[in-house]
């Protein structure tokens, strides 16, 4: 990236946890239809129902699919409690259509913000609902404000529900040590990603060979330890040196998966699967993409050209 393509990077990261940008743009039904249309070529739909038929689309290609109702930092308990009602009609759907998916979600969209305990409670509820059914929940990773607590909280929940996983972010300085107290702790997957959002100085490596090599370092930290994790990353070099330690390490094709965003090299996935490697490809949906969107073109400038040619059409 050159020097203008990374302080456009930080400022869509920065833009993109504006509450009061998300809530115009919201609120404002012309500008949202407009950024819709750039919008669309990332997300499964603004609702469960267009979400659940392009993951059975995904499904007809054998690529399994993980759904996500988009949103985060809810500071309203009822709606806290609405979209924890979501995510059980999304999970009971997942099992009675038969579709070949498991559930992400934030644990700030169902309470975080407001209260520690709202969130435990909920996300208890919803590990219970899924629980039954072999559904794996698997928890996001969201600003380093709320690292601790998303930890905590997974560590709690962890010993009783092995269907629930975690999203280790690799570019915290602190997720080596986070990742030690994790393999002690608690069972289930780990999703293993870069990191998204913008951070207090000190907080995180820039991307870069850095990042690189740390990244690598925590996944092979994973397979050493025998436990099933998510390759999360977009970047082709990553995924070959990955495959290079599964190999090194024998790691049976049950204890990891190559999972990328909708929209996204989606040529990479294919091939990967072509391969022979377990893939997945990650589907958000629902009204809130504003923060979504930003990200996705702050990971890669460019896309923000593809965005206007999107909104043009
Ligand atoms: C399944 C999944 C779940 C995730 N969950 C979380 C989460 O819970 N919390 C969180 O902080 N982050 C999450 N992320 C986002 C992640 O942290 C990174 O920001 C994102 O994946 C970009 O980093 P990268 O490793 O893919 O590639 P980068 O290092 O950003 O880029 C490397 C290369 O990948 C390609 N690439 C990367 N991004 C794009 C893009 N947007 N458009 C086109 N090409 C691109 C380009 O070729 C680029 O040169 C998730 C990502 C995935 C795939």
């Amino acid at each position: 990236m050159t020097d203008l393509q990374k302080k456009a990077s930080e400022a869509l990261k920065t833009a993109a946890l504006n509450e009061s940008a998300k809530d115009y743009l919201l609120n404002n039904p012309q500008l949202f239809a407009l950024l819709l249309k750039a919008v669309k070529r990332y997300i499964g739909g603004e609702n469960m129902e267009q979400a659940i038929s392009r993951a059975k689309e995904i499904n007809h290609e054998n690529l399994p699919t993980s759904l996500e109702f988009m949103g985060e930092s809810v500071y309203n308990t009822r709606e806290a409690r609405e979209v924890t009602e979501e995510f059980l009609t999304l999970v009971n759907r997942v099992k009675t259509e038969h579709i070949n998916s498991i559930v992400s979600l934030d644990l700030s969209h169902i309470g975080l913000a407001i209260d520690k305990g709202l969130a435990f409670e909920n996300i208890t509820s919803l590990a219970k609902a899924t629980r039954p059914n072999d559904i794996e929940l698997v928890i996001s990773a969201e600003g380093v404000e709320r690292t601790d607590d998303i930890i905590d909280i997974f560590c709690r929940l962890s010993p009783d529900f092995a269907n629930i996983g975690l999203t280790l972010q690799a570019y915290l300085y602190r997720t080596p040590k986070d990742l030690e107290r994790i393999l002690k702790e608690t069972q289930g997957k780990i999703r293993m990603v870069k990191g998204a959002f913008a951070t207090p100085e000190g907080h995180s490596i820039p991307r870069g060979k850095t990042l690189d090599r740390t990244y690598l370092q925590l996944v092979e930290t994973l397979l050493v330890n025998k436990r099933r994790c998510s390759i999360a990353t977009h970047h082709d070099r990553i995924q070959d040196e990955v495959i290079t330690l599964l190999n090194k390490h024998q790691t049976p094709p049950s204890d990891y998966e190559f999972e990328m965003l909708l929209g996204i090299r989606e040529d990479l996935l294919r091939k990967l699967y072509a391969a022979g490697h377990p893939c997945r490809q990650y589907i958000v949906y629902g009204k809130e993409w504003y923060l979504y969107l930003c990200n996705r073109i702050a990971e890669n400038p460019e896309n923000l050209f593809q965005a206007v040619v999107d909104i043009v059409a």
